[in-house]
């Protein structure tokens, strides 16, 4: 099974190269997902919810929240929260709220993950559009920051709480024609850092995934052409997305960590 290669997790401590999910590792845990009704967002609620969880399933295509959430209640596991959010339109005030009603309805929250993003266009440098430049860093970037502007005081209401942001290979390394999602990524991970330093010490910690290849809707925009079974599907990933989530990462603070 082409799976059994990835190496998981390559820049972690060998104690940890073969975490395996505990049962019920995050019961009694709030966690947030954002894109939650497709990709990797999706199967990240999913196995939350599996683990215990009760989760809040925010993103843009109502039916697709609905969707996860009537899966998880067929499971008869804790039942789920939807907040539609178009992160390319909300404004501040929509973030406002939507904190508050999370923190209203639930007093704090043990778990964010911030994963809705987009792609953009691949295209060469000097061709980027200033409108699809625009869209991802609305999306990708300010869009991210306002939802931890928003959360995190709801984040440090948990006894430990962990916030973690979705980078990508190109966050650390550009490559040409990545443009606008390259820099996009750079900046999530910039963004996480400061986070992570400001918040040190604190029951806040702030770390970002890299997902690594995996195959959802947004890989097959980027590589179309590529053989889908060759590369890992969302299942395989979850290792890294449970252990930022759970209590046996309570000292890592600051790091960019590779799923596969
Ligand atoms: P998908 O495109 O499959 O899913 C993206 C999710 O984000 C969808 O649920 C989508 O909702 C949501 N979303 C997009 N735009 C908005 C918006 N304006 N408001 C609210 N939600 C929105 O992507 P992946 O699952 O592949 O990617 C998840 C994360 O992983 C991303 O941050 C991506 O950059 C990163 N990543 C992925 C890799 C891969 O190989 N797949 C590799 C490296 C990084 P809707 O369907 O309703 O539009």
């Amino acid at each position: 099974d082409h799976r059994d290669l990835h190496s998981f997790p390559t820049r972690r401590s060998s104690d940890l190269f073969n975490y395996s999910t505990k049962d019920a590792c995050l019961s009694n845990k709030t966690i947030l997902v954002t894109g939650a009704g497709a990709g990797i967002g999706r199967t990240a609620a999913l196995t939350y919810a599996q683990l215990g969880a009760t989760v809040i399933l925010l993103g843009k295509t109502v039916s697709k929240l609905e969707a996860v959430y009537d899966e998880i209640v067929a499971l008869g596991l804790a039942e789920p929260a939807i907040i539609p959010l178009d992160l390319k339109g909300a404004t501040k005030q929509n973030y406002i709220d939507m904190s508050s009603t999370i923190a209203g309805q639930f007093g704090h929250l043990d778990g964010v993950l911030l994963n809705a993003s987009i792609l953009g266009e691949l295209t060469p440098f000097t061709q980027m559009h200033e409108q699809i430049f625009n869209d991802v860093m609305k999306v990708n970037v300010t869009a991210q920051c306002l939802l931890a502007q928003t959360l995190i005081p709801t984040l440090l209401l948990a006894p430990n709480a962990s916030l973690v942001f979705t980078s990508s290979g190109v966050g650390s390394q550009g490559r040409a024609y990545w443009g606008q999602y390259s820099i996009s990524k750079f900046a999530t991970e910039g963004m996480m850092q400061v986070i992570a330093d400001e918040y040190e010490g604190s029951n806040l910690r702030t770390n970002a995934i890299n997902p690594g290849a995996t195959n959802t809707n947004m890989r097959s925009c980027a590589f179309p052409a590529e053989n889908k079974d060759e590369i890992a599907i969302p299942e395989d990933i979850m290792p890294l997305y449970v252990y930022l989530m759970s209590d046996d990462s309570l000292e890592v603070n600051g790091q960019t960590l590779k799923a596969q």
